[in-house]
């Protein structure tokens, strides 16, 4: 195997698909948007950098992204990708430089989820201050068992910095502009499988797997 994309509308699943694949196929699980959050609360030179750029919405830069991720992969064969790459910049040095390390990419799944789905969801959405554990509001599966409680860790749940409703609108259409191309390229490469968003979060896995699996 080599490396699988996740690309999709915010809050339509990306991590917590990521997370399932990781745990079934024992790949590793890089998520682009986690690596900046964990620099940002260990208070690096980078993390002080990029945190109001992330809080606004905006993308980080290209060479910032990429450093990080380089040192990430750099030694791994197989691995799932969530939330990179995130416009075609990305992509085309994403692919020269696996290129380079006789590296590529096995599969792209498009979670595709309506705007107005994508919007809800986003405003629900809760994550555990200490453990990272996201929870999500707008179903009863993905409810904390108690209000603003993590059901793991019992820490405090707090909303991300850049869910509210004047930056969905912001990444919604950073998202259509820039990441959104990416789908055109990856279909023509033949690399690129949809999915239904709207569908529950088990049954989407359902997909992924006999994609994964050869079924489809
Ligand atoms: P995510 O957790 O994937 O929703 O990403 C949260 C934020 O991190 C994004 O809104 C961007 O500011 C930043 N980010 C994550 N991945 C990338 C990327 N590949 N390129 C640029 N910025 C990114």
């Amino acid at each position: 195997m080599g490396s699988i994309i996740i690309i999709a509308p915010p809050a339509a699943g990306k991590g917590t698909q990521s997370k399932y694949i990781s745990d079934k196929y024992k790949i590793p699980h890089i998520s682009t948007g986690d690596l900046l959050r964990d620099e940002i609360h260990r208070g690096t030179e980078l993390g002080i950098k990029i945190s109001k750029i992330m809080k606004s919405g905006s993308l980080v830069s290209d060479e910032i992204i990429l450093n990080v991720l380089i040192n990430k992969i750099k030694n791994l064969d197989s691995y799932i990708l969530d939330g990179f790459p995130r416009n075609i910049y990305q992509a085309r040095e994403y692919e020269r430089l696996i290129h380079e390390f006789h590296k590529t990419i096995d599969k792209v799944f498009y979670i595709d989820l309506p705007k107005e789905k994508s919007k809800e969801r986003i405003l629900s959405r809760l994550s555990c201050s200490k453990c990272g554990k996201v929870y999500n509001t707008a179903f009863e599966e993905t409810k904390p068992k108690k209000a603003n409680i993590c059901d793991d860790c019992e820490s405090k749940l707090t909303e991300r910095d850049d869910d509210t409703e004047e930056v969905f609108e912001h990444r919604y259409q950073i998202y259509i502009n820039e990441t959104k191309p990416l789908l055109d390229l990856y279909n023509k490469e033949k690399l690129l499988y949809t999915i239904n968003g709207s569908l529950d979060k088990m049954s989407i896995f359902r997909e992924i797997c006999s994609v994964l699996e050869g079924d489809k």
